[in-house]
């Protein structure tokens, strides 16, 4: 039997990266599964990728009401939730001394309000078991430079699996956080003008990663998979590190 077989899942920023990579886990252990994103040509190939059993919802998560239309349209179509992968995040890299206002809002409200209410708003639909997977980062635990605000919103988002854990275990929901280190995603494009400097930005990481190398979106996959499943049955409020060793050596 699949490890998830009929249950639902919601994922949000579904349509790229490593939540890209989860749903299709989560399709191909039996699940059904809701992503969300911000753009809806992206979602529309997303869900060509994944190929069946995903519906998609355009959103974004630190806008509210966005949020109430993905979870009426997951109470629509399948009426519960089982999984919730909180995914969806961004980060915009900023000495100290050079923040922006601006920089410090979106990220704490993509980041830290819009993962809050994320879970806060499924919350109604999970029925007294379930798991919940937060994607923090090893920034959460280290100092890396540049990353004030962002290493920040992934730390408030280690602290909310602790609480979390504590709070719904009297409802068997489980939550813990993953963390990847440096994983080879879209995400990286955004953080350099050219290709070049984007490929330094690799270079430069991997120099610092203990196995020699960026990790794969579906090696993050197979451990939020491990966290969704029943495999991970006893098992809450951990932070689980996917980095190649990068935050223990
Ligand atoms: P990505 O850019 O491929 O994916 C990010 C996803 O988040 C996209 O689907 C995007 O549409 C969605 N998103 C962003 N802002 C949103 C918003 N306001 N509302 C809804 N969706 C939104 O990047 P990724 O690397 O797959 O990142 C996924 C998560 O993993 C992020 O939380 C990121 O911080 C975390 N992470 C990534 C790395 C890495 O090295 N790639 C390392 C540690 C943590």
């Amino acid at each position: 039997m699949k490890k998830l077989e009929g249950k639902v899942a919601v994922v949000t920023g579904g349509n790229s990266g490593i939540g890209l990579a989860a749903a299709q886990q989560f399709v191909l252990e039996g699940a059904h599964v809701f992503i969300t994103g911000r753009r809806q040509s992206e979602l529309d190939t997303a869900v060509k990728q994944i190929g069946k059993n995903v519906s998609s919802v355009q959103g974004d998560v630190s806008h509210l009401v966005d949020l109430d239309r993905l979870y009426a349209k997951v109470k629509e179509q399948k009426g519960n939730i089982d999984i919730l992968f909180a995914n969806a995040g961004v980060g915009e890299f900023a000495l100290l001394g050079t923040i922006t206002e601006a920089q410090f809002d979106k990220t704490f409200g993509i980041n830290v309000k819009g993962l809050l209410f994320t879970v806060q708003k499924a919350l109604p639909m999970f029925q007294d078991s379930g798991s919940i997977i937060l994607n923090a980062s090893i920034g959460g635990s280290k100092g890396i430079e540049a990353t004030s605000v962002y290493s920040a919103t992934k730390a408030a988002i280690r602290s909310f699996a602790r609480t979390w854990a504590a709070e719904l275990r009297h409802r068997k929901i489980r939550v813990n956080a993953i963390s990847p280190g440096p994983i080879d995603t879209p995400a990286f494009t955004g953080l350099a003008q050219t290709k070049e400097e984007v490929e330094q930005i690799k270079t430069n990481l991997v120099t610092k990663v203990p196995l020699g190398r960026m990790g794969r979106p579906d090696e993050v996959a197979k451990a939020v998979l491990f966290l969704a499943s029943d495999d991970s049955s006893f098992i809450t409020g951990i932070e689980l590190f996917v980095d190649g060793g990068m935050t223990q050596i």
